[in-house]
């Protein structure tokens, strides 16, 4: 009998659409502090990049945080009152703040192909681990208010995605029968081409934090534009499953 093959499948900007959600919201609060501030001499996109890099710099010095991007938002609007002399305004700090802190909680549309792809995971009998960070009642939510957690085996919630977390995920499993499918170069595919996993890697919307130099050439590193193309790349990755 062959090899059980393993799938550990991404959640944010894999299977569901995540960074845009975050987009929308940011270009929300820009307007609504350019209401306030009209004499702020920046653009939507301006102050989006402002809150952004905000949000990026707490990720890189304390981990992802649910609390990194309404803060960022509250951080910016002090920011550019200081700059203007004019007084923080508690309540439109606080409608930042939660406009921001209610993303993770919006409805997540699936990227194409999101639940044939957990079907025919299934039916090509693979072990599916959603594997997924941030914080973990809330993501452990996202999965559950989906209606897709009966699709898989195990939901694996990890603060920060890294090798050291991997390995621990993996548990008594092969490397070489498992494959990691995601949308992050840095928190996927990364840590999966270093314990010897195979890797697809899932060319979709991400943030900044995501983004790290990966060895294109490695032979266990597969790149797709669509979801629908993973079916058969594993079967050509693991022959066992094509038979
Ligand atoms: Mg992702």
């Amino acid at each position: 009998m062959s090899a059980q093959v393993h799938v550990f499948v991404d959640w944010d900007d894999t299977l569901k659409v995540t960074n845009a959600l975050y987009t929308q919201v940011s270009r929300e609060n820009a307007g609504l502090l350019l209401q306030k501030l009209p004499q702020i001499r920046l653009s939507v996109e301006q102050i989006t990049t402002l809150a952004h890099d905000i949000d990026l710099s707490k990720a890189e010095a304390r981990g992802l945080n649910p609390e990194n991007y309404p803060s960022a938002w509250v951080d910016v609007y002090r920011q550019l009152a200081q700059e203007h002399s004019t007084d923080v305004e508690p309540r439109l700090a606080a409608l930042l703040y939660e406009k921001a802190a209610a993303v993770p909680y919006m409805e997540q549309a699936d990227y194409p192909g999101a639940r044939q792809l957990l079907t025919q995971l299934r039916e090509l009998g693979c072990e599916i681990t959603i594997w997924t960070a941030g914080d973990a009642v809330i993501q452990t939510h996202k999965v559950e208010r989906s209606g897709y957690r009966p699709l898989v085996d195990r939901l694996y919630v990890t603060p920060d995605k890294n090798v050291q977390t991997l390995r621990a995920a993996l548990g008594p499993r092969r490397p070489e029968d498992c494959c990691v499918i995601g949308n992050s170069p840095r928190s996927d595919i990364a840590p999966a081409l270093e314990l010897g996993m195979h890797a697809v890697h899932v060319l979709q919307d991400t943030w900044a934090y995501d983004v790290v130099p990966i060895d294109g050439d490695d032979p266990r590193y597969v790149r797709v534009t669509s979801l629908l193309e993973i079916p058969d790349v594993l079967g050509r990755l693991f022959p066992a499953l094509a038979s």
